[in-house]
């Protein structure tokens, strides 16, 4: 049994779908105390629940503990079964974090799976499908495993109501060396809205195009979606670099000006596509797990996050194998596995 303390490092539900998903691959049970204590809210919400189901649906695992606000865990996994499986997450919870507990076993699996993941799609402090389709998964269709998403329809907090799509071949993971991002071959920035004055959106494309100068003008596009997929704002800025893709998103929050969110999240991009490295903050933490279980390989990344550092102390817990971390001269960091 391993005996997790759910507060140390970044103290978030990370550490519960990432022990989920290492436990299944590697059979170690696993028990967290002080389930996301360094939370001001502590303890499991619904779609850690939600995540913690899934994943014992997957893998026939016994669980103790898996309701709202509980804070020890205990996960004991079973054979992994791949199939069909529908995951609703409740109260607009984030899709892209459900498929991040149960990815990595069924890719891993003896068969293919087709999941269907309900719930929200754009969500702040998660990975918009964007993400996921362009960023995230290109990496892992490289590294062997054939993952297939769609997104059949968007779901914003609060009201949720998104669908997404997705079909998982199996294979070895191949370890990769993703060292240099390469060369920009192109960027492009969108904003997503229904349910809301168009106004907003247009600020945030004029703010947009102050910070992206240099952006031909066909790169700005806005898109108004069904008003019953509402309301929500988002906006996502790409920048397509030879061997990788990087995504930074501002979401629509009350209070916060349009023109911040844009300026943010272009500043983050600029910061991203000036360092070279291959995997931006939020890849560098969701490809621990994959370059982990790959058990080798290596890639490079801005800086390390407090989520990057927790999911490589994780690994290493799960499968007692070291993952160095070290700053190049140029200043950008390595993880090497
Ligand atoms: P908690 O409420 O405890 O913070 P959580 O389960 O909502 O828990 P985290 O533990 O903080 O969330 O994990 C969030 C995950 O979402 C991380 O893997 C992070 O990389 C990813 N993520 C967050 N924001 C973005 C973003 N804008 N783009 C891509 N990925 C993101």
């Amino acid at each position: 049994m391993i005996e997790i303390d759910g507060s140390e490092g970044e103290g978030g539900g990370q550490v519960v779908r990432n022990s989920c998903a290492l436990s299944l691959v590697t059979g170690r049970p696993f028990r967290i105390t002080n389930v996301r204590g360094g939370r001001s809210k502590p303890g499991l919400m619904r779609q850690h629940v939600t995540a913690v189901e899934a994943a014992t649906r997957i893998g026939g695992a016994e669980v103790s503990g898996a309701a709202v606000g509980s804070a020890t865990l205990e996960f004991r996994p079973g054979a992994v079964q791949p199939g069909e499986y529908r995951f609703a997450v409740g109260t607009a919870g984030s899709t892209g974090l459900v498929l991040q507990t149960v990815l990595m076993p069924l890719a891993l699996a003896d068969r293919p799976s087709r999941l269907v993941l309900e719930g929200g799609t754009h969500n702040m402090l998660a990975p918009p499908f964007d993400f996921i389709e362009r960023t995230f998964l290109p990496v892992i269709n490289r590294m062997g495993p054939k993952v297939e998403a769609r997104l059949v329809r968007h779901g914003f907090y609060p009201r949720g109501g998104g669908r997404i799509e997705v079909d998982i071949t199996p294979a070895p993971l191949a370890p990769l060396e993703c060292i240099d991002s390469g060369e920009l071959a192109g960027g492009s920035a969108q904003v997503l809205f229904t349910g809301l004055p168009f106004e907003i959106a247009e600020r945030m494309i004029a703010r947009l195009r102050k910070e992206l100068p240099e952006w031909p003008e066909d790169a700005f596009v806005v898109r108004e979606l069904p008003a019953d997929q509402g309301p929500g704002v988002i906006l996502m800025i790409e920048a397509r670099k030879a061997h990788v893709t990087e995504i930074a998103s501002g979401f629509g929050q009350l209070g916060v000006p349009a023109e911040r969110l844009a300026k943010t999240a272009a500043s983050r991009l600029k910061g991203y596509v000036a360092s070279q490295a291959f995997a931006g903050p939020y890849l560098a933490d969701q490809l621990v797990l994959p370059f982990a279980l790959a058990s080798s390989g290596a890639f490079t990344t801005v800086k390390p996050t407090g989520h990057l550092i927790t999911a490589v102390e994780l690994a290493q817990r799960f499968l007692g194998k070291p993952i160095i971390l070290e700053q190049e001269p140029c200043g950008r960091h390595l993880v090497r596995f």
